[in-house]
């Protein structure tokens, strides 16, 4: 394919990113891209939406190739039985307990090597994201350098699946986690970079009013009083029920709505029975949808009057960055990636309970000063760190570190 141009179609540049951060910025990231113009680069996850890692490499691996790095992006092929391991080992890479029975650890194994015997990889850089194709490494005569990208939080995993999974993850060059506080106990170089958005993506654009609108009456959400918003896959650590149980406190002295919008990613078994529980518990006041709707999610990101995170775990937690694009005050679960991102009552709230949220939606509901403010400095913040320029730069910076 030409590069940047065809049939009318064109990718994205980092030129685009010019009203956001400057010329000199934008000179910088070219000038570090052209040196490593017409390498080849592959990213393997494991599901092609739904969640982050989608969604940033959606937008990353276009970037990328903008500026003629050619850069791919494969997604892992697995049954729902593959995929209820995995997702059990990411619960546990997130401090929930496992038991990983030697039939779990041949399905996996076995998924894996069977993959790797059809991908064909001779690229000049391999990333891996995440655990589910982390085996991959070992059915490959390696020639170049194979970089694991895990974007779990990792500060309790569960010891004797670390153990196991500390074998492969040592063989490869470099790992990148999300923050320094995820670093590990390994021979393998750490490297932290934090995820970042797009502007320009159907979820984080500019609407008119009038597209908002259109795509909230699309799905019957009463405007009438003052939205509350989560949007998240619907995942336990996501705290859909501390999401309502605060809510429900809160509306004893506000009136507002609540809407829960999530999504179910084909690498997670689980989302289905979260959002049938999720279901029971709505009501006039509270609704709930499960749809892959990005246009709704930015709408609702810019109608809500306060749009929650109230996560218990988070990596790093996109939402929080698209919201905070849009204006809006977020209150976010004082954990992992959310508070990377939320400074308490400069850009944004922290929390540690139901109790907490609850007060704080009633306060943010309360008082628009405080809307305002929080939301200009929340803008601000995304601004100045959490543009997909800024990753695409630290992505430059590891893989010229591996040049001779
Ligand atoms: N998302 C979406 N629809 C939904 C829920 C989430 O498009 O119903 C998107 C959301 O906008 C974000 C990503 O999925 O871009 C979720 O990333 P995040 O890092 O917040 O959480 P993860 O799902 O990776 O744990």
């Amino acid at each position: 394919m030409e590069r940047n141009e065809t049939n009318g179609f064109s990718l994205p540049r980092v030129e685009d990113y010019e009203q956001f951060i400057g010329s000199e910025t934008v000179e910088r990231i070219l000038g570090k891209a052209e040196k490593l113009r017409d390498l080849h680069v592959i990213n393997i996850n494991s599901t092609y939406y739904g969640g982050g890692v989608a969604e940033l490499l959606s937008s990353l691996t276009l970037l990328m190739n903008g500026t003629g790095i050619r850069t791919g992006w494969r997604v892992l092929q697995g049954r729902p039985d593959f995929f209820n391991i995995t997702k059990r080992m990411h619960n546990a890479l997130q401090s929930d307990e496992i038991n990983f029975s030697d039939l779990k650890r041949d399905i996996y194994e076995d998924v894996v090597f069977e993959n790797a015997a059809r991908m064909h990889l001779d690229h000049d850089i391999v990333i891996v994201h995440d655990p589910q194709p982390l085996p991959l490494i070992r059915h490959f005569r390696k020639k170049s350098p194979w970089v694991w990208r895990c974007h779990v939080d990792l500060t309790r995993p569960d010891p004797a699946l670390w153990e196991y999974l500390r074998e492969f993850v040592e063989d490869y060059d470099a790992v990148v986690l999300s923050l320094p506080e995820y670093a590990q106990n390994i021979t393998t170089p750490q490297r932290f970079i934090m995820p970042a958005i797009n502007p320009f993506s159907t979820t984080n654009k500019d609407l008119s009013e009038e597209e908002i609108d259109e795509r909230l009456s699309h799905y019957g959400i009463p405007t009438d009083q003052p939205l509350v918003v989560q949007i998240s896959r619907f995942d336990k650590w996501k705290d859909p029920q501390g999401v309502i149980d605060a809510f429900r406190i809160a509306r004893q002295e506000v009136d507002a709505t609540l809407v829960l919008v999530g999504n179910v990613a084909t690498d997670d078994p689980e989302g289905q029975g979260i959002f049938e529980d999720v279901c029971q518990c709505a009501e006039e006041r509270i609704v709930v949808l499960s749809v892959q709707d990005s246009a709704l999610v930015n709408a609702l990101q810019r109608r809500a009057a306060v749009v929650l995170q109230k996560s218990l775990r988070e990596g790093f937690g996109l939402t929080v960055a698209e919201a905070m694009w849009k204006g809006a005050v977020v209150i976010g679960g004082n954990v992992g990636g959310i508070k990377k991102q939320i400074e308490h009552d400069v850009n944004g709230i922290l929390v540690n309970s139901v109790e907490e949220t609850a007060q704080q939606i009633i306060r943010v509901l309360q008082d628009r000063e405080l809307r305002e403010s929080l939301g200009r400095a929340a803008r601000e913040t995304v601004r100045d760190r959490f543009l997909m320029t800024r990753l695409m730069e630290d992505w430059l910076d590891l893989i010229a570190s591996f040049e001779p």
